[in-house]
């Protein structure tokens, strides 16, 4: 059963009345409640979507100018920078002008995060992220920067023609335990029709489980990690159980590189394009992919610089570091942030006709599956969370060398005391198997992979 290949021009989105009531009254309500403006947001960048290069670039100068002069009346960190080095945002004449600004890393984060914050904000989320290269990071999220992030994933999942209030399976990491907060999150998700499936444990008992899950709810869209749609693609397809007459309309996965074979697993088996995103919690909603398969940036309020190993800014077609200035974190501002992941920016059009500048060949963010002794197979996240809480770790990584054995590298701010040496251990253990030996060492930096990439997670078990 092959569908035609789908194409902006040909995505017609049929919707139901009740998505069409989700989408268009209960969602709205949900944000203005918490305060978002991604509703108009949405609407506004469905409009400038189409925008040529140019409009779009004077819109972000615009917006660039503006925000580095909120920053600098209302972030104490950068008020003093711009002092120290001479610099007035009123003088932004060109987007080239953010060039003499330094980066942002995670360790002037870490050292500056009182001073990062403005003095205006109100309603600041806290994120701990493990980040792509590894390193535990602290940092704020206000509402303005939320809104830009749902309206530009919003308009994202509208491209595949299907729409928020559609059923959906989200194959991701879940909180274990369930407060008033997550059953609130739960009845909203119930009327969303939105269903998550822990991607932790990967038994395959679980992902029985998962493909009866997926089939009895039929979804137009499931969202999740590469890997995991992945590997529960190829279970399906090792075991025979048909999973392409559902009327999938997409599957959306970010947050780890897609691999062109992955690509084709999960488009096989579910008989569907895959949707490939790419941003995160510390750098925002950064680029997704079109059905011609560009990758859009969501360049309304995000600029992305290319560099190279000296911080040098690089041209389209070549390589280096993706380095993010997101316009929207007024709030606790990411300027140059440096992301850890490496890319190319492309000048050429998109054949869909949008005006959204591309990125490609996202590289180095892997997040490795981890395999128990008893053969369940679990994302490396799960041993991941074990580590990115403690506030001793300042990085890490994770090789799994066989089954019977585990080593965890950690660049520790002063020795680990037995008592959390013992702790982690025991977390291991119980994720890994009681009788799997794991070596704790402690480093004083971690080097990273031949190619450069970083991966927190290594198995020299699984295969992808
Ligand atoms: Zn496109």
């Amino acid at each position: 059963m092959n569908k035609p290949p789908v194409t902006s021009k040909n995505i017609k989105i049929t919707k139901s009345l009740y998505t069409a009531w989700i989408s268009g009254f209960f969602f709205p309500l949900h944000e203005k409640l918490k305060k978002h403006t991604s509703v108009i947001m949405r609407r506004q960048l469905e409009e400038s979507q189409w925008w040529d290069n140019a409009r779009l670039q004077d819109l972000q100068l615009t917006k660039l100018r503006d925000f580095l002069i909120h920053v600098q009346t209302h972030v104490l960190y950068y008020r003093h920078l711009f002092l120290e080095i001479g610099f007035d945002p009123v003088n932004v004449h060109s987007l080239a002008d953010l060039t003499s600004l330094p980066f942002l890393t995670k360790s002037v984060i870490r050292r500056n995060i009182g001073g990062l914050k403005s003095d205006s904000a109100r309603y600041l989320t806290r994120y701990n992220t493990g980040g792509s290269s590894g390193e535990p990071l602290v940092f704020f999220i206000g509402k303005g920067r939320t809104s830009h992030d749902i309206a530009a994933k919003w308009r994202a999942t509208r491209w595949w023609g299907v729409d928020i209030g559609d059923p959906e399976i989200v194959i991701w990491g879940s909180p274990i335990e369930l407060g008033a907060q997550d059953r609130l999150r739960n009845l909203r998700d119930r009327m969303m029709r939105t269903k998550l499936l822990p991607a932790f444990e990967m038994s395959e008992q679980k992902i029985d489980g998962f493909l009866a899950e997926i089939r009895a709810k039929r979804p137009r869209m499931l969202f999740g990690y590469p890997s995991a749609l992945s590997h529960i693609a190829r279970y399906a397809k090792t075991h025979g159980i048909r999973m392409d007459d559902l009327g999938i309309q997409a599957a959306f996965v970010t947050s780890e590189r897609l691999y062109d074979d992955q690509r084709q697993q999960i488009s096989t088996v579910f008989n569907c394009p895959v949707a490939n995103g790419y941003g995160g919690r510390d750098a925002g909603f950064i680029a997704h992919e079109c059905p011609e398969g560009g990758m859009h940036i969501s360049a309304e309020d995000i600029i992305v610089e290319i560099i190279d190993a000296q911080g040098t800014p690089l041209p389209p077609g070549e390589s280096g570091e993706i380095v993010v200035t997101h316009l929207a974190t007024h709030d606790f501002p990411f300027i140059r942030y440096k992301t850890g992941d490496m890319g190319i920016l492309h000048d050429k059009p998109c054949a869909c006709g949008r005006g959204l500048p591309l990125i490609r060949e996202i590289q180095g963010r892997s997040t490795d599956f981890v395999v128990a002794q008893d053969g369940t197979v679990m994302h490396g996240l799960a041993l991941i969370y074990i580590l990115r809480d403690l506030p001793q770790i300042e990085a890490f990584k994770i090789i799994q060398e066989s089954l019977n054995e585990t080593h965890i590298y950690l660049v520790t701010k002063t020795t680990l005391d037995q008592q959390v040496r013992l702790q982690i251990e025991r977390a291991f253990k119980a994720r890994l198997g009681h009788a799997v030996t794991i070596v704790i060492k402690q480093v004083a930096h971690i080097p990273a992979e031949k190619s450069g990439k970083f991966r927190y997670v290594v198995s020299k078990v699984a295969d992808r």
